[in-house]
């Protein structure tokens, strides 16, 4: 459920009706409100959304009811208190445990009965392959530790995860994956992935500026059409090569004006959609003077 569009009671019923209809089933079994924060909670107290979710698991539509979530654990603990959840759905992983939800959040939500599912534990595929930071990369293959693997079994080592959504998009993916999680279990982790995790979390904080997870729910509100993920991950590159190679300002010489950071009006409508609660135009000020300074345009 789009909760951003929520104003009223009833606003819900037209987006349901068409879910359904669209997925030609009579309920869903798992149903999220989607995206919650501190604002978007209120579109939900405004809306009667919580009535509206009894009332549609009373009618056979939903099954399951819970929400996913983008804040800090004040406003997790606040909507977990609220209602009776069946699930809830937060972004966690090695490099993030202890902001938004967090381990406290994943910990709190269990102990009260509701089930947990993660998601973004490669963070968008940054904890993992080509777009991981080369420093980190070199931290796993020093220490012969897969980056994949042990970065799903730090969370399946936990006992409160109900399930990992681990974005997989290519077929070898999901072999990898079936292939990882036979091995993995509470308690499993070895001393070293933990230590390798540990040593790659540093390095990430010490290295990475803008924590974006290129989830793209910014860009279909800026007016101008920046794009505002693709200049982060620019920007994110080539400081974490310490600026030494010349692909990334190539990559970004090759954007649209308008797709540029300098084509940011500073209208700040963006920063109200960010999950990461990232300052999108004060970054896109920094990363404008960075790249499209005198030097690389
Ligand atoms: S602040 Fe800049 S990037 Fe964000 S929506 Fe406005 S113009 Fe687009
Ligand atoms: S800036 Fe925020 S909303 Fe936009 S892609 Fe990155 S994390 Fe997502």
């Amino acid at each position: 459920m789009p909760v951003w569009e929520l104003e009223k009671p009833g606003d819900q019923a037209p987006f349901l009706r068409t879910q359904l209809e669209r997925l030609g089933m009579e309920q869903i079994d798992f149903y999220l409100l989607h995206s919650l924060n501190a604002r978007y909670w209120q579109n939900v107290l405004r809306s009667e959304s919580l009535a509206w979710l009894d009332e549609e698991k009373r009618r056979g539509h939903i099954r399951f009811a819970g929400f996913s979530f983008h804040d800090d654990f004040d406003v997790f603990k606040t909507i977990i208190d609220a209602y009776d959840w069946d699930f809830c759905q937060i972004q966690y992983n090695y490099a993030q445990h202890d902001i938004q939800a967090g381990t406290r959040g994943l910990q709190y939500a269990h102990s009260k009965g509701i089930g947990v599912s993660i998601m973004e534990p490669l963070f968008g595929g940054f904890l993992t392959g080509p777009q991981m930071p080369p420093g980190a990369s070199q931290l796993f293959e020093e220490n012969s530790v897969n980056p994949v693997a042990s970065a799903l079994r730090w969370i399946w080592n936990q006992p409160e995860p109900a399930v990992v959504l681990s974005g997989m998009s290519e077929k070898y993916q999901v072999k990898e994956n079936l292939r990882i999680v036979e091995s993995a279990d509470v308690g499993v982790l070895t001393q070293r992935e933990r230590q390798v995790l540990e040593q790659v979390c540093s390095y990430m904080r010490e290295n990475v500026p803008i924590p974006c997870s290129k989830c793209g729910y910014c860009l279909k509100s800026c007016p101008v059409g920046v794009k505002i993920p693709v200049v982060f991950d620019i920007f994110n590159k080539h400081l974490l090569v310490d600026r030494k190679h010349t692909l990334q300002p190539a990559l970004y010489r090759g954007m649209l004006p308008s797709e540029k950071a300098s084509a940011c009006i500073q209208c700040g409508v963006c920063k109200k959609h960010c999950p990461q609660s990232i300052d999108i135009p004060a970054w896109l000020e920094k990363v404008a003077a960075e790249l499209e300074g005198e030097k690389l345009t």
